[in-house]
């Protein structure tokens, strides 16, 4: 009577890509000082007065 078994595990492989989108915030983030702008209508830095390109 043999009690040996071969008993592999399920290779899972998740494929779950949660890293999202930085660059989506970054648009919003002042480049010269680094506030968050959550006025994202505003053509200018609110902190440093920054002219927003885009
Ligand atoms: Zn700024």
């Amino acid at each position: 009577m043999t009690t040996h078994r071969d008993e592999a595990p399920p290779i899972t492989d998740p494929d779950d890509d949660l890293g999202g989108d930085p660059v989506c915030w970054l648009d919003r983030v002042c480049p010269d000082c680094g506030l968050f702008l959550t006025d994202h209508t505003a053509s200018t830095c609110p902190r440093c007065g920054s002219a927003r390109d885009r």
